[in-house]
This record gives C-alpha cells, sequence and structure tokens, in this order.
C-alpha cells in the first residue's frame, strides 16, 4: 500500500469508482481508492441498475446525460462487460396535468440537447406490449435511457481509473482521519496509514460515519426501497424487441425487463428510514433486508393494474435494500465548509444516473478550483445546521414518498416545518401571511386576503397569489410596503486587515464609510460566484447582505480567500433582523418612527447610518431591490438590544 497519494476515495461504489476514473481522466494519476470489502458492498450491488437522462434541474439533467455517455467510454478503456441495455425510456402520463409537464419538459430538453419526442398510447402500446394504455394519455420518450449491471459498472470504472494510474486497495478499512496543521490528511485504515493531499467521502451509506472522522455532519439518511423480479412473461417472450424503461409518474413506479420478465420496483406512501442514526459496518457486501410486503402492498396493487400480465407471472424475487438520501433528495458534493481538502461526495440517490456527472463536477473542483457549470443544487454547502438528523428523517421520508410527484413551481412541502421562525413570525402569521420555507427559515411570500386561507395552491398557471401579489405591487409602487427581511444573509467583516482582504475578495471598488456598493464576487475562470451588498461602516468594519439561502457557501468562500489576513468574518444571519420598507412613501413612513435626517441631502441613495427607529438601536440602509425609494432596517431583537 502506498503511504503517500494525493488524494484518497473512500468507499468503492459506483459514485467512489467514478470519482476515482474522473480524476485519472482530467489528469492526476496519484490517486487511490480505499474500500472497506469489495467494490460494490453498499447499496451499489443490488440496485436495479436502470439509468435516466430526465431532472427537473437543467444543469443535473445534462451531467446525468454527460454520465451515460461515460459508459461507453469505460466500456472501451476497460474491455468490461457493463451489461448495457440501451432500450430508450418512457414517462408516462395518465392525467391531463401530468401530460402538460411531459409536454413542458420536453420543450425544456430541446433546449438543453437532450434527444427526446412525444409519443402517443399507440405507440407507447407497441414498445410495450405488457403496458395498459387505456388511461394513458401520451408519454415522453428518450432514446438515451436504460439499464445497465451495477457490478459491471463499478468494475469498469475502477478498471479505466488504474489505466489511469490509480490504486485500489480493497478489504482495507477506513478507522480514521487525522486532519494536519497544513491541511493535508492520514488516513488511518486497518491496513496502514496513507498521508494526502486530498479526501473524498464517497462512502454511501457509511457517508455518515466517515464524515464524523472529520467532525462533519452529513445530512443524509438511507431509506428502504423495494423492486420484485417476476418469472417469464409470454407477452415478452414472444415480443420482438426489448422493452423501454418506463416510468408511471402517477402510479409512483418504474418497470424494465429482466429476461423474460421484468423488474417492477415502487416508491411507496409509508415509506421506512433505516437506521437513523448510523450504519451497522457488518452491514452490506450482500444483506438484504426483510421485504415490508404490508408497507408496498397498495403500491404494486397499482402496478399489476398498470402492467396485468405482471400479476399473474408469479413473483421471483422481491429485493429490499437501502440507499442514502439528503433532504432534498439530491447528491452532497463539493468542499466541506471548516475541514480543508476534505470533499463530499455522497447522498447521491441515483448513483448510475448521476455517479459519472456527480464525479465530473467533483474533480473538475479538486483540480481547476470550481466545476465547469452551475452545480448549487448538488452543492453540500447548501444546508446548514438547521439540517439535524431529525429534519433529513423527515425531509427524506417526504422526498422518497413524493418521488414523482407533480410538482409546480409554487409548490412548498410541509415537513420539518416550521424549522426556524424569524422575530416577526407571530404579527406576520395574524396579518394572514402565506409562508415558505428558505434555509430552514419560514419566510413570508405574499399575504392573503382577511378571511381566506393562507395557503397557495400549487399550478403551472396564475396560482390564486396572483391578485394579491399585484395589490401588493400596486401599494409598492404608489405608497408603500414592508417585507420581513429576516432571510437575508448578514455578515460582519472587521479587523486590522480588513480593507485588504474586502478589496481582494470583491470585484468592485469598496464604498467610503457611511456608503454602500454592491461587490462581485469572481470564479478563478471570471464567472459570477454572488453579488453581494457590502456596507462601510467604519474604516476598517463592512456589513455585507447576501441570500440566506447562500450562508454556508458564502462563508466557505469567504475563509477560504482569508490568506495572511488578520481580519474576523462574523455570520450574524439568525441574529439580525431585517425589515425592509419600499415606495415613494417609505421615507415619509420611516421619518413617523425613526429619529434622524432622512432628507436625501443627509441621506443619499446607497448611504447606511446607525438610527434608533422607535425604541430600539437599528441600522438603516438607504436601498431598495423595487426600484423605488426604499430602506432596510437592522436590528438585534434580543431583549438586549445591541447597537450595530
Ligand atoms: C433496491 C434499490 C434499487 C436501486 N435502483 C437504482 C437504479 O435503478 N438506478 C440508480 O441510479 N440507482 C438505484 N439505486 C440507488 C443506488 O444503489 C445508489 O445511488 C448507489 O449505489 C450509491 O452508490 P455509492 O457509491 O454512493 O454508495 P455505496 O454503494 O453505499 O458505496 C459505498 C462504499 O463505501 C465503502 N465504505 C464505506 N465506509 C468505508 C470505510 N470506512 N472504509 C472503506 N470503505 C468504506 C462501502 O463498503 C461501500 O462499498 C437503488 C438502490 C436500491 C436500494
Amino acid at each position: 500500500m502506498k503511504e503517500h497519494s494525493r488524494v484518497v476515495v473512500i468507499g468503492g461504489g459506483i459514485v467512489g469508482a467514478a470519482v476515482l476514473y474522473h480524476l485519472t481522466k482530467l489528469g492526476w494519476s496519484d490517486v487511490v481508492l480505499v474500500e472497506r470489502k469489495q467494490l460494490t458492498a453498499g447499496s451499489t450491488w443490488h440496485a436495479a441498475g436502470g439509468f435516466h437522462a430526465m431532472n427537473s434541474d437543467p444543469n443535473v439533467a445534462r451531467l446525468q446525460a454527460y454520465g451515460i455517455s461515460v459508459y461507453k467510454e469505460v466500456e472501451e478503456i476497460s474491455g468490461q462487460d457493463l451489461g448495457m441495455h440501451l432500450t430508450g425510456g418512457i414517462s408516462i402520463a395518465a392525467t391531463s396535468e401530468r401530460w402538460e409537464a411531459l409536454r413542458y419538459e420536453h420543450a425544456r430538453q430541446k433546449v438543453i440537447g437532450i434527444d427526446s419526442h412525444l409519443v402517443g398510447p399507440g405507440e407507447i402500446k407497441s414498445l410495450c406490449p405488457i403496458m395498459d394504455t387505456e388511461d394513458v394519455i401520451g408519454g415522453l420518450y428518450i432514446g438515451n435511457e436504460g439499464h445497465l449491471d451495477p457490478n459491471g459498472a463499478t468494475q469498469a470504472l475502477a478498471k479505466s481509473a488504474r489505466k489511469g494510474g490509480a490504486e485500489i486497495y480493497l478489504n482495507t478499512k477506513v478507522e480514521d482521519l487525522v486532519h494536519k496543521s497544513d491541511g493535508s490528511w492520514t488516513v488511518v485504515t486497518d491496513k496502514g496509514n496513507i498521508h494526502c493531499e486530498h479526501v473524498v467521502n464517497a462512502a454511501g451509506l457509511w457517508a455518515r460515519e466517515v464524515g464524523r472522522m472529520a467532525g462533519v455532519h452529513v445530512p443524509i439518511v438511507p431509506m428502504e426501497h423495494h423492486y420484485l423480479i417476476t418469472g417469464d412473461i409470454d407477452e415478452i417472450t414472444e415480443f420482438d424487441g426489448e422493452l423501454p424503461l418506463i416510468l408511471d409518474l402517477d402510479g409512483e413506479m418504474y418497470l424494465r425487463q429482466e429476461r423474460n420478465g421484468v423488474l417492477l420496483g415502487v416508491y411507496e406512501k409509508n415509506s421506512t428510514p433505516w437506521s437513523v442514526d448510523s450504519t451497522p459496518w457488518d452491514y452490506g457486501e450482500s444483506d438484504l433486508l426483510e421485504p415490508r410486503m404490508d408497507n408496498i402492498e397498495s403500491a404494486l396493487m397499482q402496478g399489476f393494474e398498470r402492467f396485468p400480465s405482471v400479476a399473474e407471472a408469479g413473483i421471483r424475487r422481491v429485493v429490499n435494500g437501502p440507499f442514502t438520501f439528503a433532504p432534498d433528495g439530491n447528491p452532497l458534493i463539493g468542499p466541506v465548509r471548516g475541514v480543508q481538502n476534505y470533499w463530499s461526495c455522497c447522498g447521491v440517490m441515483a448513483g448510475f444516473s448521476q455517479g459519472s456527472g456527480v464525479a465530473l463536477a467533483l474533480s473538475q473542483w479538486m483540480i481547476d478550483g470550481e466545476p465547469e457549470g452551475d452545480v448549487f443544487a448538488m452543492d453540500v454547502n447548501r444546508f446548514g445546521a438547521f439540517a439535524t438528523n431529525a429534519y433529513t428523517v423527515e425531509k427524506a421520508k417526504e422526498f422518497y414518498e413524493n418521488r414523482f410527484t407533480l410538482l409546480c413551481p409554487n409548490d412548498e412541502w410541509p415537513a420539518a416545518r416550521p424549522n426556524k421562525v424569524s422575530a416577526f413570525h407571530d404579527r406576520l402569521q395574524k396579518a394572514n401571511a402565506v409562508f415558505g420555507s428558505s434555509y430552514g427559515l419560514e419566510v413570508p411570500l405574499w399575504f392573503a386576503p382577511k378571511g381566506s386561507s393562507p395557503v397557495e395552491i400549487p399550478s403551472f398557471r396564475r396560482s390564486n397569489a396572483h391578485d394579491p401579489v399585484g395589490e401588493e405591487c400596486r401599494a409598492v409602487r404608489e405608497s408603500v410596503g414592508i417585507l420581513d427581511g429576516s432571510s437575508f444573509a448578514k455578515y460582519e467583516i472587521f479587523g486590522p486587515d480588513a480593507v485588504a482582504y474586502m478589496d481582494y475578495l470583491f470585484a468592485g471598488r469598496l464604498p467610503e464609510i457611511g456608503r454602500i456598493r454592491m461587490g462581485p464576487l469572481l470564479l478563478p475562470s471570471g464567472h459570477l460566484k454572488g453579488d453581494l451588498t457590502v456596507m462601510r461602516r467604519a474604516a476598517d468594519k463592512f456589513m455585507v447582505i447576501g441570500s440566506g439561502y447562500l450562508q454556508e457557501f458564502h462563508m466557505l468562500w469567504f475563509e477560504q480567500h482569508v490568506g495572511g489576513n488578520k481580519v474576523r468574518i462574523v455570520n450574524r444571519s439568525d441574529e439580525l433582523s431585517a425589515i425592509a420598507i419600499a415606495g415613494p412613501a417609505s421615507r415619509d413612513l420611516l421619518n413617523r418612527v425613526a429619529s434622524g435626517d432622512l432628507s436625501n441631502e443627509s441621506m443619499p441613495f446607497m448611504s447606511v447610518r446607525p438610527m434608533d427607529v422607535g425604541i430600539a438601536p437599528c441600522l438603516v440602509a438607504r436601498l431598495s431591490f423595487t426600484g423605488e425609494l426604499g430602506y432596510e432596517i437592522y436590528v438585534s431583537p434580543g431583549l438586549r438590544a445591541r447597537r450595530l
């Protein structure tokens, strides 16, 4: 075993193998993978092996399409048979809303370059003769979908990585991670230590344990998942061709051909989280869970209605296995805040659709300093301290049970809410606010008319929010509106080197004392990472305002660029409340409650100063998002008010 390596990838499932391959593909050959048992010994070996190009996030969909192209590449490099069946896939719609959503999806796929077309019930029946298409309105056919052998795919990626110079140590368990003062790592295994620059947590079912070795909380939970395999079905034996991969979105099930029978998987409504605190080390390799037939019975019945001959074929095998979910079902990838050179690559719920895309993005991040595209939907830093274990279990359960639920742009899911509330929450609730959730915080979206229920009805069209929001906009244009801005991220940056640091961090010029400027954050490539509001409070003291849901993402960036500067960066987002007022009457409103001169001469656009508002010491900034006259008021809501 090597004693030194540039990278140690922990975990030899489909994801770890894909990371190892992509590091070599992008030019890093001094890399190793450590696997406690054999390759595929976690969730990977018992997966159904289906892969899809469809994803609601276009950036993730692009990466999925790339990932599918990698299978052919590694088959050629390694000579390993992947058991690839490029059958094409059809997502079917049995309701008019779903049909509309598929048509929308089709249009989107055209834009991002995924080759798909809409098919009617007749064509679906000819491609999949075992389906009852009586109530099917249509489907979306994607040629670049199918299924493969999970073991073959993992081995092919691993062999291709070896050809690129990587080494793989099987039956070697990582037992601890020791962070050195220079940022490098000692990976302690039961076969000896490896010193490395970077560690990648691709430990799948055990990612939480490997996180804990470095003091990192990984917000994932394994969920039990069933599929069954049938005996032979005459219609399939006689069929000239292979069935496509079918996603029955309204029936919440998927189906593919397995020999002359089928594999039918279901996402049941009464889902079961598994091993919610930690995954036993003695699980894996060839273990499966006891099937819970009672739990999946009604989902199966729906499957049998859609595919009647499946019910008659006889069940040859039922598989119940665990795989991990983050609260929103997306992977958790990227550098982890506070632990230099520790990379997350876990929570990959659809390893065969996403493994190589995720691995490409992570490898680019490690090697080039940033991934090629926008992967925020998968960034581990989209979660913060609010994503506790209990939160994760509730959200993962909700996601699993709604895996194929038709989602509208204005959907707000209810699980694990309220988590955090602002100081104004009760008043907003009394005023009939409709709330959404952002970074765990309840945020008011709009106000329902008095007497009506404060609920937004999900829709692809104009929702019931349309008219009330119209009135709110008119009020801001013609008089004044008030917004709870507590969800804004608020950072204080100060210290002897604050100016040098801020000047390096932000691409724009820094404001004078008492003034405000926009501060663009740029990536090494020149792409925009963020555009924040920079307020200068004193010669060496700044307050920076950004989007609340990007707190961890921005804090990581701020901390990564401190260098030798003597500077303190404090995230005050949870401590400070904010109210934004905007509209032509906002100055009059503020004049009624604030001390001091608010005239244009005394307090021009983009200026900031401390001011008492009512009896509270506040920081008042003159700016607004609306284009109208406006102010943002920052205040510490604690009992002992702090002067900002
Ligand atoms: C029933 C079922 C059906 C599925 N069907 C599909 C499907 O059709 N399509 C699809 O895309 N996905 C499917 N999945 C999901 C898929 O299995 C996962 O997305 C994928 O396997 C995750 O891979 P991974 O590499 O992240 O994790 P894992 O497969 O869990 O791999 C982690 C590896 O890390 C190793 N490891 C952990 N800790 C250590 C340590 N300390 N030291 C050394 N090694 C360590 C483990 O031994 C293991 O081999 C299915 C899952 C289930 C349960």
